[in-house]
């Protein structure tokens, strides 16, 4: 039976509506809605289209948004002290730093310099720190957005295999966290690995995290399994995954597709992050 599909984007437009009545209480209760500034530095195409989408998912739910977009020469010191002015400015909610970052600026200083409570991204050091000790944190945008997803087809994680490859700041690692906190048994696999498929096809729930096109083969993945697939490849002009996607969707139990899988998810999970770093910062 081919596997059922997770659809990113079905489950966006749902969570969306109802954040979008969240807003509108919110608005009654406080005169107030959230607002997110998201920072864009430079003109690369891909982060372009990231930033947005993030200011049409804002705007979508009623939320304030502004994008301040900054020339690649910024220097390290404007862009900290532009930061500086949005976390005192106390109508803004939610700072996000689209990544990368041209070379000349540590992005390291810039994540740190983000207020704690503005931190919509989830990458301050202490959100992540938080969030390992298990206190309340925002959470980062994409694994988050995974965790949503495998609950919504009422999937109960706990005790099952949970095999991550990747283990990047972003998305590996934190993924590994939440899914722990789920009391998923957790392995992170990576370049290092050896002999990754005896890992990968031991696992009730597989997040492909590697950044290349169709690397997770079908004889990689047990059958039945959750296949997440976070991977953003262009091949000839077209977005696939890092999950060969026809033919695991024959062995899978539950799949997510590329695109209109984690990444409509990971812009909603930013909406949430917003809205709770609003209610955070009302109380
Ligand atoms: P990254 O920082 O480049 O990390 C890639 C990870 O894959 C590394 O940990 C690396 O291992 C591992 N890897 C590379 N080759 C491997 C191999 N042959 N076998 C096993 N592991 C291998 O990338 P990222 O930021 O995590 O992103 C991963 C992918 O997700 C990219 O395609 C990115 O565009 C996409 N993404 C999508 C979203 C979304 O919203 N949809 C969000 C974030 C990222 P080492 O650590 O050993 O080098």
């Amino acid at each position: 039976m081919p596997a059922t599909v997770i659809s990113g984007r079905k489950l966006s437009k749902q969570i969306r509506e109802e954040l979008k009545e969240k807003v509108v209480q919110l608005n009654a209760k406080y005169g107030d809605v959230p607002k997110l500034v998201v920072v864009l530095v430079g003109d690369d195409p891909a982060s372009i289209s990231y930033v947005t989408a993030k200011e049409k998912g804002a705007k979508y739910v009623g939320f304030d948004s502004e994008l301040i977009r900054k020339p690649e020469s910024i220097s390290e010191e404007e862009l900290l002290s532009l930061i500086d002015e949005l976390n005192n400015d106390e109508s803004v909610n939610g700072i996000l730093v689209q990544l990368p970052l041209p070379k000349h600026i540590d992005v390291d200083k810039v994540i740190d310099r983000i207020a704690l409570a503005k931190d919509v991204d989830g990458f301050h050091p202490e959100n992540v720190g938080n969030l390992h000790v298990g206190r309340p944190a925002l959470l980062p945008c994409t694994p988050k957005g995974i965790i949503t997803m495998i609950k919504s087809a009422g999937l109960n994680i706990s005790g099952m295999n949970a095999v991550i490859v990747g283990r990047s700041n972003l998305v590996g690692k934190p993924a590994a966290m939440l899914l722990m906190n789920e009391n998923a048994t957790v392995t992170i696999t990576h370049s290092r690995t050896k002999d990754l498929a005896s890992h990968t096809k031991n696992a009730d729930i597989l997040v492909a995290a590697i950044g290349r096109a169709k690397f997770i083969t079908a004889d990689m993945v047990k059958p039945g399994a959750i296949v997440i697939d976070v991977g953003v490849n262009k091949v000839d002009g077209k977005l696939c995954g890092d999950v060969d996607y026809e033919p695991i969707s024959e062995i899978a139990g539950f799949i997510t597709p590329v695109p209109g899988g984690v990444g409509p998810m990971t812009i909603t999970s930013l909406l949430e992050n917003t809205l709770e770093a609003f209610i955070n910062q009302k109380k």
